[in-house]
């Protein structure tokens, strides 16, 4: 596009030519030489002729001068222009992959021939799975890698369509439907393309992918609104599983309605310091004396509903809020140890998700040295997810953590997939059988069978075994007699608030557990 300042500059040579013709045309009409060297003649001892002709050439010498600099002006001029246009593909794309970004999509929004095509439009979610796993793995150099290949296999798809790289790993594809087309069938073959292996510098990298999709004009008549709703039907394909691929139904926009409002919910109320820890004796079954509390997280909304942590940990693991609220109860939790007795061991629950955070042993151990609660009297309990899940990042936290003296739990014994690989490779220096073996033991023998193994497992590795959920005398006494070595359950003590505990210790909570257990 010709900028003002070329316009004006043609202008202005078109004006100086008709000038110079006007001028010329009556120079001839007025026989002007003739007239002037005549004057020249006369005057000779003025030199009039010398300057005339002086100022002759400095006017040639001025037209030359001027039409170089003409040139190099609209050499600057290009040279702009194709720095502004380099400026707006740097606003609308992505410099990795290439593709265009949100912002270009917005600009198209602002186009109405974008919208609508003959048969509907549709918008597709794509978000990655394993991909932070990738970026902490091997490096954010290897994980840029990953999304140029995922890039490259998006555009190999719909080489005539739109796919956007929306940040993070996170891309938008929108298709212009053609008739009555299988749109699932669509998604699945994003999600094909991207789980096939990716190899970079030798290694083999698994990546998955989520989508979400929803229709124009079906779902919604904007394009805008429509990438909404892909985006909540890839949410929920997210929750499900991995590899997945969900169309959008108006029941997804009100869960993700109300996960928002819950996540804000929870934000106010960590700041407002309402989840607070609760905590549940752990009972020596021998000696029938408390060696220690289970800390456990209570969200209270108003006085006595909770929330349970089994909604909140999890909200609190996907809003990327799980750090911050494990940093807050562990620290009140060592706080509230302080005032039990000196060998008296805090349990602490870890999540899955967090047994990824290579800085996990550093936070706690920083917390443990501001409070003042000795290393040896903290316990963490871990799940066999976390070890299932990302076995290596794990393993290396978990190492770090014993290495500073800390004891490790392995809680929810029984429920994984791969426990007895998880013991035979790990040494824990606790089992806590999951409660779901708790209940039904006495009533099962094979049950049984399997709670005396469990003991019997602990025996021979040297590991403390506790059993979780004990509700009733027989149980405990059951448990006993296997040999078991500590318990927990509504029968010894519910989860209770610190002053509870406090009370329970200054009142001889054995003798009161003493009496729970006697035959
Ligand atoms: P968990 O670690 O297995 O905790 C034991 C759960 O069983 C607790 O539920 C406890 O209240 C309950 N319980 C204890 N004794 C009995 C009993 O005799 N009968 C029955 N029916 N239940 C019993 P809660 O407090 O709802 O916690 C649920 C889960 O939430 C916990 O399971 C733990 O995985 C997680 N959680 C709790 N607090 C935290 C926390 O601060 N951080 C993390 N990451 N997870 C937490
Ligand atoms: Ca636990
Ligand atoms: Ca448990």
């Amino acid at each position: 596009m010709p900028s003002v300042h070329t316009n004006r500059a043609k202008w202005e040579a078109i004006a100086w030519l008709i000038a110079f013709a006007t001028i010329y045309g009556a120079a001839l009409f007025f026989n002007a030489h003739e007239e002037l060297d005549t004057f020249f003649r006369a005057y000779e001892h003025y030199d009039l002729d010398e300057i005339f002709t002086a100022l002759n050439i400095a006017g040639a010498l001025g037209l030359i001068y001027s039409v170089l600099r003409m040139k190099d002006m609209s050499r600057e001029i290009q040279r702009r222009l194709t720095a502004e246009q380099n400026v707006d593909w740097i606003a609308c794309h992505d410099p990795l992959t290439e593709l265009p970004n949100r912002r270009y999509l917005a600009s198209t929004l602002l186009n109405p021939q974008t919208l609508p095509s003959k048969d509907g439009t549709a918008v597709f979610s794509v978000d990655l799975d394993g991909f932070k796993k990738v970026n902490d793995l091997l490096g954010h150099d290897q994980g840029d890698r990953v999304l140029k290949v995922v890039a490259e296999r998006l555009t190999s798809i719909f080489p005539d369509d739109n796919v956007y790289r929306f940040g993070g790993d996170e891309f938008v594809v929108v298709i212009e439907r053609k008739g009555n087309q299988d749109l699932t069938a669509v998604g699945k073959r994003i999600v094909v393309a991207i789980s096939k292996p990716i190899t970079i510098n030798g290694a083999t990298v698994d990546i998955g992918s989520s989508v979400g999709f929803s229709r124009i004009p079906e779902d919604s008549g904007t394009l805008t609104e429509a990438i909404q709703y892909s985006d909540c039907a890839m949410y929920a394909a997210k929750k499900s599983g991995r590899n997945l691929v969900k169309a959008f139904v108006p029941v997804m926009q009100e869960a993700l309605v109300q996960r928002i409002q819950m996540e804000a919910d929870l934000k106010l109320a960590m700041k407002q310091n309402k989840i607070r820890p609760y905590y549940q004796p752990l009972v020596d079954l021998k000696t029938q004396h408390i060696i220690g509390y289970e800390a456990l997280a209570r969200w209270e909304t108003s006085p006595g509903k909770f929330v349970p942590p089994s909604e909140f940990i999890p909200l609190a693991e996907d809003a990327g809020l799980i750090v911050e609220l494990t940093d807050q109860l562990f620290r009140i939790a060592c706080q509230d140890a302080l005032s039990w007795g000196a060998e008296t061991v805090l349990s602490f629950n870890i999540s899955p998700v967090q047994l990824s955070d290579r800085l996990l042993g550093l936070r706690l151990l920083k917390i443990l040295g501001e409070v003042g609660l000795p290393v040896h009297r903290l316990e963490l309990e871990v799940t066999e997810s976390a070890l299932i899940n990302d076995a290596e990042t794990a393993r290396g936290v978990l190492d770090d953590l014993v290495k500073s003296g800390i004891s490790i739990a392995l809680d929810d014994f029984g429920t994984g997939y791969s426990s007895l690989s998880q013991l035979s490779s790990y040494k824990f220096n606790k089992i806590k059988i999951d409660r779901s073996f708790v209940v039904t033991f006495e009533d099962s023998d094979r049950q049984e069978k399997v709670v005396r193994a469990i003991i019997a497992l602990g025996v021979g590795l040297g590991v403390k075994i506790t059993a979780e959920g004990i509700e009733d005398e027989s149980q405990l006494r059951r448990l006993q007699d296997l040999g078991c070595d500590i318990g927990q359950g509504y029968l010894l003590g519910r989860p209770c608030p610190i002053d509870n505990t406090l009370r329970i210790a200054e009142q001889d909570s054995c003798g009161a557990l003493r009496a729970a257990s006697a035959p």
